[in-house]
């Protein structure tokens, strides 16, 4: 999608939704989805740092906090099994939506109007919200 075509539709859901965005200026911030470990012998890396945000949604606060307090019980007690395997799982589900998406550039608005299609029907409904929230 053009950004023309990104800009409009933002418009017209702004209006739809009467939010005032005067005097507001676009923005965007790379974010850091490159996992590669927690631990590097007596170095830990927990949330952005980590690269723990999903990569679909750019959410990485709720894995910022569970990587934070896993590390903390680490610090505390060396002989603690870290668990992160939920955060993971996530992120390998979103990794794979993603490269959907990248890689589908023609059926783009396709496999996005899929998805909302999806998302009204009950059956998928919960899967798609577990992957995506
Ligand atoms: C525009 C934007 C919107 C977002 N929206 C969402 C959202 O809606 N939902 C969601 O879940 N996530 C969202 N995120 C992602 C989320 O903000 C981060 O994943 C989350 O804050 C990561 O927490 P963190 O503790 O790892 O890092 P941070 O919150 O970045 O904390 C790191 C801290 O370390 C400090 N710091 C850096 N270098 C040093 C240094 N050398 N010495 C001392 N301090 C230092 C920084 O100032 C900062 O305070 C968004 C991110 C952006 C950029």
């Amino acid at each position: 999608m053009s950004t023309k075509k990104l800009l409009d539709n933002f418009h017209i859901w702004l209006k739809q939704k009467n939010i005032d965005i005067t005097g507001a200026k676009y923005e965007s911030y790379p974010l850091n989805c490159d996992y590669q470990g927690m631990e590097f012998g007596n170095i830990f890396l927990i949330g952005d740092a980590a690269g723990l945000i999903y990569r679909f949604t750019g959410e990485g606060i709720h894995p910022a906090m569970i990587s934070g307090e896993e590390i903390g019980k680490k610090i505390i007690d060396p002989n603690y099994k870290i668990s992160i395997d939920e955060i993971l799982k996530k992120k390998k589900q979103q990794f794979i939506i993603t490269n959907i998406l990248v890689n589908s550039r023609h059926s783009i608005m396709f496999i996005h109007k899929l998805m909302i299609f999806l998302m009204k029907r009950k059956i998928f409904k919960n899967k798609i919200f577990k992957i995506l929230t």
